[in-house]
């Protein structure tokens, strides 16, 4: 403590100090750890370094964007991710289960149970309506099928579609499409929410309540990943990331 303070000064200065203290203290716990993560892919006989030793945390709550050129790296980031593709070197820590070292045969339980995938193209199943796509997606959780039912309608009322419960792809919007595809990924609770152009083919309003939905959960603790080209949605997002030519060009 330095002299000649007053005691006043003194006693705010420790205030300062010890909200510091609390706000370290107050971090929430990481979720994803990624470390010199990296993906070669050959073409005829030539390597395309697709990702070079990339390194990222992750926080619970977060909402991280990941921008890039096309053809950066973004997408074999997330697949990796994942676990839709395979690192040729090394490793991501994903809610304490190193993903890399996972055996082929577990990983679509973990997919399943961890990690919820939104696509540019919504990827739902054109037959069954959007209350039927996002139970499906519990199918194999371990929960009744009273249960999955009801909790598929709740995360649907959350996402303001109680009105299209019985509606299939085709007749709804592509916002509403996109919105069914979160219910969906929200579905087993997953540590993680991996979005890959999730806004690549709606107009701006559906753009803007697509993120808003994603603010919302983020602000719930739900940790999101969303690889984005949009600035106007980059600029929602909690921490950005970029990528060119397969390197994470400010990582922490
Ligand atoms: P982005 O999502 O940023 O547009 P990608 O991750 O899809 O980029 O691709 C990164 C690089 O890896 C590109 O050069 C792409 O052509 C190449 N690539 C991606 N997938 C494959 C694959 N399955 N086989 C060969 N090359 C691939
Ligand atoms: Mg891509």
């Amino acid at each position: 403590m330095p002299e000649g303070k007053n005691p006043a000064q003194r006693r705010e200065k420790k205030q300062v100090e010890d909200k510091k203290v609390e706000r370290k203290k107050e971090k929430p716990e990481v979720i994803l750890r990624v470390e010199n993560l990296s993906r070669t892919y050959i073409r005829g006989k030539i390597p395309v370094h697709a990702l070079r030793s990339a390194c990222l945390t992750v926080r619970k709550g977060e909402l991280l964007a990941i921008m890039g050129p096309s053809g950066s790296g973004k997408s074999t980031l997330l697949a990796l991710i994942g676990t839709l593709e395979t690192a040729s070197g090394g490793k991501a820590v994903l809610d304490g289960t190193d993903l890399t070292t996972v055996p082929e045969k577990q990983l679509p339980r973990l997919r399943r149970e961890k990690i919820g995938f939104v696509f540019q193209h919504y990827n739902l199943i054109p037959t069954l309506t959007a209350l039927e796509n996002v139970e499906l997606a519990m199918r194999f959780s371990g929960v009744s099928k009273k249960e999955r039912v009801e909790r598929a309608k709740a995360l649907l009322g959350e996402l303001g579609l109680e009105d299209r419960l019985h509606h299939k792809p085709t007749e709804l919007s592509g916002g509403e499409q996109q919105r069914v595809s979160i219910a969906r990924a929200l579905a087993n609770q997953p540590a993680l929410i991996l979005a890959d152009e999730p806004t690549g083919e709606v107009d701006t309003k559906t753009r803007d309540s697509i993120v808003r939905v994603f603010r919302d959960l983020s602000e719930k603790g739900q940790t999101i990943i969303v690889v984005t080209h949009d600035p106007a949605v980059a600029k929602e997002c909690s921490r950005v990331l970029r990528i060119v030519d397969g390197i994470i060009k400010d990582e922490d």
